[in-house]
């Protein structure tokens, strides 16, 4: 049970699916005394009950995007199942789009096992297992580009899967064990939450027939069909939403979408909707990287938070999507694992609450005591630490070129929005149109500021110094923050509330060294010798709640500022947020904290009519 306020997906202690394995190899469900599915005939069942019972492939025939939502991932089979069809038969540029929830995830290796039964599956069963997610719960983005698909795997309870779902499903398959077994997947709460997450003409199918599921979907307006079953089962259930299929033919011209700003916010964003299709011009004053993406290292660290379940459950699914995403770049990462030293006494009992966050990975968040920091820094420190296995330190040039890449570029200066009959025209100077599109994101960090004048967004000033050379010094972090470079070591920053623009100053860089100096007098000391020195100063785009702004600002006018100092770890997350919301396709995120990140939360009450047309 849990209140309607809880912003964890609830799990039970043990979430563990409990698998027995039979005779025969084929997996079983201790926990709910169930198969996952039929050893001699699983896969032609699954092709039966699921694939055509939605009609499938016919129903995404000259579709741009279709979007199948599943109760039940269990071993994965469906969805492998799904793939392989949609590998062979997939629409000309279309994108599939796939949902499924699992309350006791099976590890890879007993996926693995289990998948093993279909030699015929074993290349697409291959990919989906090379992406297989972590099974902590939360939503986690699996992607395989090479079909133009996503699947988004809500781990948790159905319920809370569902109403944190933002849909539409095209097609769903109901795939719980069975209504006498595991009556919670089959509730009448569950059955309204799937017709309201369905779109027009949504089909739906599944194995049983029971009359408690029947009447639920038929008071919620399907259309509810018994057919003759496969195999040994008598018969199956197809079921279909009223209305035409939506988007039944494609697009002749996709959108086209604006993006301000290339730096990593406008690079995600970019890229996220690039993957779906999307034509975009990306507008820079300067070049990729110029403002608070230009450093020659950022570290992707999550925001650490021992009490407020939704901003560390963000943080922990946007790290792990920033890493799959940066992972996937050549030269991208220079250094795994960020270590975050103690800085107040109150951090060792924070520290100690969030490495027993279920959020993480097991053994992700790793608490270490000075001598082991010690060890691991090179020198001697007298406080303990997180050990960050998974936060990164990264290049910011090895990833903004390449998502920026399929982009129009404009190199100019934004000066003005204005509506235009349809979507929205950029002007820049003098007057001159920049740019004509359906839809605008402003993700030009601070610069953002002055593109939509009413955001609460505040600047603070950061300069960081860098030495080159030969270093080994692994990543840390406790206030101030030490990182590797590939060429040598940035440490830094600055903070200077309300310094829109800063100029690097030696005073900076003496705040900087002594920060170091502080905290490592050794990796201080080597700063000293270092023979080139450079520094760099930028502005951060803040917020009064530390939160991102992301989200529409108005009618076709969308944001993704406000990243403050985390930008590389959130940015890829919500730049596919973003791109989702502007298509009106499944978002990653929980709907929770997609609404934490509204980009108008600030305001008293929703305003409707404030019009972004600054000048200047
Ligand atoms: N579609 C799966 C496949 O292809 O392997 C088989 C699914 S199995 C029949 C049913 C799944 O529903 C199990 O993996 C089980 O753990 C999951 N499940 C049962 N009750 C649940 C609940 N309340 N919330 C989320 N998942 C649940």
């Amino acid at each position: 049970t849990r209140s309607p306020d809880i912003t964890a997906p609830p799990m039970d202690d043990d979430a563990s699916p409990q698998l027995l394995w039979a005779d025969d190899g084929s997996p079983r469900s201790g926990r709910f005394g169930d198969v996952y599915f039929s050893k001699d005939d699983g896969l032609a069942e699954t092709r039966a009950v699921f694939l055509q019972g939605c009609g499938l492939p016919e129903a995404w025939a000259g579709r741009s995007a279709f979007t199948v939502a599943e109760l039940g991932f269990g071993t994965g089979l469906n969805i492998v199942a799904l793939l392989d069809l949609w590998r062979r038969e997939r629409p000309e540029g279309g994108r599939l789009k796939v949902f499924s929830v699992e309350g006791f995830p099976l590890t890879r290796e007993e996926a693995a096992r289990a998948l093993a039964a279909w030699p015929e599956l074993a290349e697409t069963a291959a990919a989906v297992l090379a992406v297989w997610p972590a099974g902590t719960p939360g939503f986690h983005r699996l992607d395989l580009p090479q079909w133009g698909a996503t699947i988004d795997l809500a781990v948790g309870d159905a319920r809370w899967a569902l109403e944190q779902w933002s849909g539409p499903a095209d097609a769903w398959f109901l795939d719980g064990f069975s209504p006498a077994l595991n009556p919670g997947m089959w509730s009448p709460e569950i059955l309204a939450l799937v017709a309201a997450r369905s779109g027009s003409g949504a089909r739906l199918a599944t194995f049983t027939v029971a009359g408690a599921v029947r009447r639920g979907l038929a008071d919620h307006g399907f259309t509810v069909e018994k057919k003759p079953g496969h195999g040994r089962k008598r018969e199956r259930l197809e079921a279909r939403m009223a209305g035409p299929g939506s988007d039944p033919s494609p697009d002749p011209s996709p959108l086209h979408v604006a993006v301000f700003g290339a730096g990593i916010a406008g690079a995600a964003v970019t890229r996220a909707l690039i993957a779906e299709g999307v034509r975009v011009t990306v507008i820079e004053a300067e070049r990729a990287g110029a403002g608070a993406s230009g450093f020659p290292a950022s570290l992707v660290t999550p925001r650490l938070d021992a009490g407020d379940a939704l901003i560390a459950g963000l943080h922990a699914q946007a790290l792990e999507r920033a890493g799959a995403l940066y992972r996937a770049l050549p030269d991208a990462v220079v250094a795994e694992g960020v270590l975050q030293l103690e800085q107040a006494p109150r951090d060792a009992a924070r520290f100690d609450k969030i490495a027993a966050q279920t959020l993480w990975p097991e053994g992700v968040m790793q608490r270490l005591d000075a001598a082991a920091c010690s060890a691991r820094l090179g020198e001697p420190v007298t406080r303990g630490g997180l050990m960050m296995k998974t936060a990164l330190t990264v290049r910011s040039d090895a990833i903004l070129e390449p998502w920026l890449a399929g982009a129009e570029r404009i190199e100019a200066r934004a000066e003005r929005l204005e509506a235009a009959a349809e979507g929205w025209r950029v002007r820049g100077a003098d007057d001159a149109i920049l740019v004509e599109a359906d839809a605008v994101v402003v993700a030009a960090g601070w610069g953002s500021a002055r593109l939509a004048p009413e955001s609460p967004l505040s600047p603070v000033a950061g300069q960081a110094d860098w030495i080159e050379g030969a270093t080994s010094a692994p990543p840390v972090a406790w206030g101030g923050y030490a990182a590797p470079t590939g060429r040598g070591m940035l440490y830094g920053a600055t903070h200077e509330r309300g310094i829109d623009a800063p100029e690097a100053s030696d005073a900076a860089s003496a705040r900087n060294r002594a920060t170091l100096t502080a905290a490592l007098p050794e990796r201080a000391a080597d700063v000293e010798q270092a023979p080139v020195h450079g520094r760099r100063v930028a502005v951060r785009a803040t917020t009064p709640d530390r939160l991102p702004l992301c989200g529409a600002w108005e009618d076709g006018l969308h944001v993704l500022t406000g990243l403050g100092s985390r930008g590389f770890c959130v940015a890829p997350l919500l730049g596919e947020h973003l791109a989702a919301l502007l298509l009106g396709r499944p978002s990653p995120l929980p709907a929770e904290a997609a609404g934490r990140l509204n980009p108008r939360r600030h305001e008293a009450q929703p305003a409707t009519t404030a019009r972004v047309d600054s000048q200047g």
